[in-house]
């Protein structure tokens, strides 16, 4: 199947290598990963994705939304490349709730926490 992050390429060989434990390299990589988690209901990698200091418990990530995800898109990023320990995306990421069609305008900070990218917060534009 296509990656629910709408990078156009495979599902296999775009974010499902992360979600079952290879490192993303990059802040927007693990962005995306994070979305398709939320796409796919991936509570676990969402949980273990989200900073120690921010994560809100594995079971509130676990209780099932009423939220279904249309699309996301990356609108610009600042550091978090595979040399850098902090790095900020900026995304929108439409969804659908009730019926009415939303969209969540957000900047993410993201950090490296034992090497690997997590999620550290956001602000809602
Ligand atoms: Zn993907």
């Amino acid at each position: 199947m296509l990656c629910p992050c709408q990078s156009g390429q495979w599902y296999n060989e775009c974010c499902r290598p992360f979600h079952q434990g290879k490192a993303a390299p990059t802040a927007e990589l693990l962005m995306r990963s994070r979305y398709s988690a939320y796409v796919l209901g991936d509570a676990a990698y969402l949980h273990r994705t989200w900073s120690k200091h921010t994560r809100p418990t594995l079971k509130s990530l676990m209780q099932s939304h009423s939220i279904q995800w249309l699309g996301l898109t990356i609108e610009c990023t600042e550091q978090g490349g595979s040399d850098d320990q902090e790095g900020i995306v900026e995304f929108t990421a439409r969804f659908s709730e009730n019926h009415q069609e939303q969209a969540l305008h957000e900047i993410s900070r993201f950090v490296r926490e034992n090497g690997r990218w997590v999620y550290l917060a956001g602000v809602h534009q």
